[in-house]
């Protein structure tokens, strides 16, 4: 049986992106996928600025952005005649991650071979393609976990410290952890189309954007993609979607451009639902990405809210594995992100419910809300960008001040020889606390040591050439701000001491 401290189940974009994480750590990590290729259509196709600080950190976006992706701004609501009800421009959004604030626009294929081209770089990730994972079971000393070569029909055990099931909607992971699951009200069928534009001009000539065409029972999302590719979801009733052809689906797309030059990638069925399980983790096997949340599209947070645990659970699974922590600290993971994913679903449930009003009211009140967005496009973009952008965390290891919980900011700043470079290139993927001003700071070797942790004090170990970083502290009213590694803030104050006390309680909270 072959030992690693962490096996992964499912080699979607999230288990990708965590098994990178955890590379990037050093740890021997196993990943599992019955499929030997990526899908070979895109399914999300947004990623959040957020979610590209993630892939920033794993010198991925660089090599994303230009032919896979590109920011895009731009939504329209119109009606059945395709007449605009309320267009929003994000671009105004302020960008305070370090990316742009509306995130980009990308091509989900390009993005899983880029993550998965970072196992074949270095020997940290095995990667195990073309087996299919048959049994999890977590209760023991060890995970355990059995695989079977689907080419072959032999079957493999393998053994590690923790089990990560980012297996998707059908996880058996989920399975084994049981639980109840809890329902967020959207239940709709969809046809979604993959369109290839082969006419160049005439993919030029498609404006850049997302439409939602608001329809009762038959709302229609049209999507601008990357590589010439175009996304059309048409919400169907049950009869419709038994009787669908591709004859139907290029008489819809007629209605947007011209079909002759397209090639379908797929076209096929889907029901969205809305709903997460009560329960996250049993044991040694915890669950991420879809396997532990579904949302309807219409937020494009699904994939983000997956690269976000990826996040939270590289930074808890490695101080666990260190054996800095208990491993009860794991349960913070479902704290923190079970209430985070809900506002998120529960606003693409409403997004969702929106475009596609029966009722009279429901669609007088939509029109008015759109009527008023359309005079006052500022506002419209914030209100969107509330109800779609992540919420702050409320609960697990947070300090007391109103910032804790919020992300950290990311501007550029210059390094000590003269570079200009993104925050979280200098600090690096543990914890740092910031400093405002030169302060007589108290050396902590649990914090340097132990917890290989870094200080950072502005004007000693970099410029705020921008001068964003000194107004956030004054617009706080702080000079010290405690980040974690994955970017929250933990606390913030005037005491270096007092956070470092504060950590050090949060953290033996979880003994
Ligand atoms: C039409 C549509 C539009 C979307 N748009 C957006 C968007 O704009 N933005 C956004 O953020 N999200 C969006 N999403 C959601 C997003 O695509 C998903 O949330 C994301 O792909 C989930 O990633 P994952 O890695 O969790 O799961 P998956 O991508 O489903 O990967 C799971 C992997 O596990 C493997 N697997 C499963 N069981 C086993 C097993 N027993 N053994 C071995 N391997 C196994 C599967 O083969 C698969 O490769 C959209 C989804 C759809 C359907």
């Amino acid at each position: 049986m072959k030992h690693y401290d962490l096996l992964i189940v499912g080699c979607g974009p999230v288990g990708a992106t965590l098994a990178n994480l955890l590379r990037q750590k050093g740890y021997a990590v196993a990943i599992f996928d019955r499929e030997t290729d990526v899908f070979h259509a895109p399914r999300a196709m947004q990623i959040d600025a957020e979610s590209c600080r993630i892939f920033q950190q794993l010198s991925v976006i660089d090599r994303l952005v230009g032919k896979d992706a590109r920011p895009s701004d731009r939504h329209v609501f119109v009606d059945e005649n395709r007449k605009a009800l309320m267009e929003l421009r994000m671009h105004d959004l302020e960008e305070t991650l370090g990316h742009p604030a509306p995130g980009l626009r990308f091509h989900q294929p390009a993005l899983e071979h880029l993550l998965r081209e970072d196992f074949r770089n270095d020997r940290g990730v095995d990667a195990y393609l073309g087996y299919e994972v048959l049994d999890v079971e977590g209760e023991g000393d060890v995970a355990t976990l059995k695989a079977r070569n689907t080419e072959s029909n032999e079957v493999f055990e393998f053994s590690s410290r923790y089990i990560v099931g980012a297996d998707g909607g059908g996880s058996l992971c989920r399975k084994y952890i049981g639980g109840t699951r809890v329902d967020f009200n959207y239940s709709r069928r969809w046809i979604v189309m993959d369109v290839h534009v082969h006419d160049d001009d005439l993919w030029n000539g498609l404006i850049d954007r997302s439409e939602f065409m608001c329809r009762a029972d038959a709302a229609v999302v049209f999507v601008k993609g990357c590589n010439n590719h175009v996304r059309f979801d048409f919400e169907v009733t049950d009869e419709v979607a038994e009787t669908f052809t591709e004859q139907d689906a290029r008489d819809l797309i007629s209605n947007y451009f011209d079909t002759s030059s397209i090639e379908f990638q797929r076209i096929a069925p889907y029901h969205f639902y809305a709903g997460m399980p009560d329960k996250w983790r049993r044991g040694r096997v915890l669950i991420a990405g879809d396997a532990a949340h579904l949302t309807s599209p219409f937020s494009g947070q699904g994939l983000n809210m997956g690269i976000r645990d990826a996040a939270n659970l590289a930074f808890k699974l490695d101080l666990v594995l260190r054996g800095t922590v208990s491993s009860k600290f794991l349960d913070s993971y479902q704290e923190e992100r079970w209430n985070h994913c809900a506002g998120l679903i529960t606003g693409a449930t409403e997004r969702g419910l929106m475009i596609s009003r029966k009722n009279f009211l429901g669609k007088l009140k939509r029109n008015l809300s759109f009527f008023i967005g359309h005079h006052m496009p500022k506002m419209a973009v914030a209100m969107t960008a509330k109800m779609s952008n992540q919420h702050a965390y409320k609960d697990g290891l947070l300090g007391e001040h109103a910032l804790a919980g919020n992300q950290m900011i990311q501007p550029h700043v210059e390094t000590p020889d003269g570079n200009q470079i993104l925050l979280d290139d200098l600090t690096g993927s543990h914890f740092v606390l910031l400093q405002s001003s030169p302060v007589n700071s108290t050396h902590s070797d649990w914090f340097e040591k132990e917890l290989g942790s870094s200080v950072l004090m502005m004007g000693r170990d970099f410029k705020d050439v921008t001068g964003k970083l000194a107004a956030f502290f004054e617009k706080h009213d702080v000079t010290q701000i405690l980040v974690r590694p994955d970017r929250y803030i933990f606390h913030a104050g005037g005491d270096d001491a007092d956070l470092l006390a504060d950590l050090k309680a949060g953290l033996s909270a979880y003994d």
